[in-house]
């Protein structure tokens, strides 16, 4: 529906991570910074020894916004877009759509979890609402 990421020396473990589950992030070695979107160059101590790791899948919804404009034909509406905190990669936040919550009972500070939908050779995050957690 949306045009799909290029797979690139950078990203290909970020896009590619969702065919074992995982959800990887680039680090630095050097600083531990978390490198996202993920660059061959820590932007912090410009290292070049940044190199993936799986990161638990979960995280926590910073903000979000609820759509109702179905942009492109096709798009169902209404859904939600959250900016989600990502556990294990501190200063992490990925913009995302949201499933598996109702939009009107959707709050800041839900957890979520990551699962994924392939595309092709990759495999989009999609972060759902963890069960039993829709208060
Ligand atoms: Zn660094």
């Amino acid at each position: 529906m949306l045009p799909l990421p290029e797979l690139t020396a950078e990203n290909t473990a970020f896009w590619t991570g969702g065919e074992r589950g995982e959800l990887m992030i680039a680090f630095c070695e050097d600083c531990a910074h978390a490198v996202h979107p993920p660059q061959l160059l820590c932007p912090r101590c410009h290292s070049q020894r940044v190199s993936p790791r799986a990161v638990a899948g979960t995280g926590t919804v910073y903000t979000f916004t609820v759509n109702h404009q179905p942009w492109i034909p096709g798009m169902d509406v209404p859904f939600i877009l959250a900016v989600v905190d990502v556990d294990g990669a501190p200063g992490v936040r990925v913009t995302t759509r949201l499933t598996g919550a109702d939009p009107q009972a959707v709050r800041i500070g839900q957890r979520v979890r990551i699962g994924f939908e392939q595309s092709g050779d990759v495999w989009i995050p999609v972060w759902h609402a963890n069960e039993g957690d829709a208060a």
